[in-house]
């Protein structure tokens, strides 16, 4: 049990912030009370912080949207690993899986991407533009389809085992036992960016090719 120096409170440990620099290893004002008086610092603050906050995102506009890609964009790569190691240990459910996929082709003719929301949303509009009639955007829409298929397959994935496969290809062997967590995550994010980057103009090309 340890008394707030604020509220004067005797409670339970549970109560009270860890604080690894105090001796005792806990905060000497309890959680009720921190919050409080956050609370109300940031009342009386606010306008202030929000100003202060506005001010630093117009500076670094640039950059903070650029860290956000790329923080999605690993993020993204992240969850596709766990959904192929996922896929790995469930294989009788994709078994499964794979039949309705079969059931599906053989009741409606074609099948729908696998394990993709987007590419099946993109999909399902390009098979409609088939059947419309529309043949010119159909071709156009089919032809980015396919880019955009081939591309989610040539892209190996940004794991730390990746990486530094490619550092000891440029480098040799040994620089393997070397190499630290920021290195590492310092190319991550480089080949992130160069990626996107890539994307984007594959984007801009498309668009130029449609207009
Ligand atoms: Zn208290």
């Amino acid at each position: 049990m340890i008394q707030c120096s604020k509220c004067k409170d005797v409670k339970e440990e549970g109560e009270f912030r860890k604080d690894k620099r105090i001796k005792r290893g806990y905060c000497s004002n309890c959680k009720e009370c921190t919050s409080l008086r956050k609370r109300i610092y940031y009342q009386n603050n606010k306008e202030k912080k929000r100003e202060r906050d506005r001010r630093y995102y117009q500076n670094n506009k640039d950059k903070i949207i650029e860290r956000q890609r790329i923080y999605e964009f690993i993020e993204k790569e992240k969850r596709l690993k766990y959904k192929k190691e996922f896929h790995k240990k469930n294989k009788e459910k994709k078994r499964l899986y794979d039949k309705e996929r079969y059931l599906l082709k053989k009741e409606q003719g074609y099948t729908p991407p696998k394990y993709n929301k987007e590419l099946r949303k993109e999909y399902d509009r390009i098979r409609w533009l088939k059947k419309s009639g529309k043949i010119e955007e159909y071709k156009k829409a089919h032809h980015a389809y396919q880019c955009k298929k081939r591309m989610r397959r040539d892209a190996k994935l940004l794991t730390d085992s990746y990486i530094r496969h490619l550092y000891a290809k440029e480098y040799g062997k040994q620089i393997r036992s070397t190499l630290t967590d920021d290195e590492i995550r310092l190319r991550r994010e480089l080949m992130a960016l160069q990626r996107l980057q890539k994307q984007k103009q594959g984007e801009n090309n498309a668009q130029t090719r449609e207009s």
